[in-house]
């Protein structure tokens, strides 16, 4: 298998829902040490940065996944669960999922009604989370302690990968995938740099977006480029919405709006635009720009730190964002990889002339 592609899918293989990230960071960390020191802030975030003077750029990617939080075991054993990030029920009944026990994981699978039985009012219904249930094999509340289920207790979708041809299907490509690109620049840096270059991979993110805040505001680099998904409609639900397509290259946005609630998002400053336009250009690769309403990431907070941090998001087009089976391109990928190492091996030229 391709040695990028491999390393992609032992990342999106680590169970690492936001809070436990920690089996992912151990991965990284296990791989970026030979290329210098690796920090680790007080609530996980991982960074390493290349380089001590000149303009300084940071590279950043989350590498928690969605998942569950045990509230509730009943007297038969079966459990109840919180969401935790943006799980759509409608993908959960009779899905599997996979329960970080204190004696290791637990396979359980969603409970559903058995087809046979289904009344014709039942059938096109979605429960909300509070409805649903996992079914872990256990007849008793006291035989789940015993194999080692507690409230508080994390949980995540079951894993799963397949490839066909360049089209990747697998759990948590949201944002496993865009953690293994930013890795990718470690390769091609020297600490010869005339400038700085920081990757940090963030924890939470799924979670409160802004967990990535203390070592951003530590780090206080120059441009700050988030790499994560970037919903792709090129699926028949989605006609018309967009022009977001897998295998049509990284995504730039030019305007990211969470847009429920929270008056967040990250509309990058045109300078910016342009100087990734051109490195796209450059490198002769096709990017998709991208307006969105529904997504937001953690620049929407970390932008505003210090005397602001000027920020602008680029990623990949994911299909069935935060489902249990999430598609996308390796070809996207592989030029966003080479998007983001033009981006850095040119920033201390375009940086050095900008005038601020
Ligand atoms: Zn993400």
């Amino acid at each position: 298998m391709d040695k990028f592609l491999k390393t992609i899918h032992e990342l999106t293989d680590i169970v690492g829902p936001s809070g436990r990230e920690s089996k992912v960071a151990d991965y990284l960390k296990k791989n970026w040490n030979e290329y210098g020191e690796v920090k680790e802030d007080r609530l996980g975030n991982l960074s390493i940065t290349i380089g001590n003077k000149g303009p300084h750029i940071a590279f950043s990617a989350h590498m928690d996944e969605v998942g569950f939080v045990i509230k509730y075991i009943d007297e038969k054993g079966f459990i109840s669960l919180n969401k935790l990030g943006g799980i759509p029920e409608r993908v959960l009944s009779g899905q599997k999922i996979l329960i970080l026990g204190k004696k290791g994981l637990i396979q359980g699978v969603f409970t559903t009604w058995p087809h046979h039985l289904t009344p014709e009012s039942e059938k096109y219904k979605v429960k909300p989370i509070g409805e649903c249930w996992v079914d872990v094999g256990v007849f008793s509340k006291k035989e789940a302690e015993s194999i080692g289920l507690r409230v508080g207790d994390f949980g995540v979708y079951s894993r799963s990968w397949h490839v066909e041809g360049k089209t990747i299907f697998s759990n948590s490509l949201d944002n496993r995938a865009g953690i293994a690109c930013m890795s990718q620049l470690l390769e091609n840096v020297t600490k010869k740099n005339n400038f700085k270059l920081s990757l940090i991979a963030s924890v939470q993110e799924e979670f409160c977006i802004r967990a990535l805040t203390p070592t951003v505001r530590e780090l206080n680099p120059d441009v700050h480029v988030i790499i994560d998904i970037s919903p792709a409609t090129d699926n028949p639900e989605m006609q018309g919405y967009s022009d977001i397509k897998i295998g049509h290259g990284p995504i730039l946005h030019l305007h990211s709006f969470h847009g429920r609630g929270t008056l967040g998002g990250v509309l990058p400053p045109s300078w910016l635009v342009n100087y990734i336009e051109d490195c796209a250009q450059k490198q002769k690769i096709h990017i998709q720009r991208s307006s969105v309403v529904g997504v937001i990431t953690d620049g929407a907070f970390t932008q505003h730190l210090n005397y602001g941090i000027p920020t602008v998001e680029v990623g990949f087009p994911v299909r069935y964002t935060h489902c249990p089976i999430e598609v996308c391109s390796l070809v996207d990928l592989k030029n966003l990889v080479n998007l983001i190492n033009k981006i850095s091996k040119d920033f201390y030229n375009f940086y050095s002339k900008q005038s601020f």
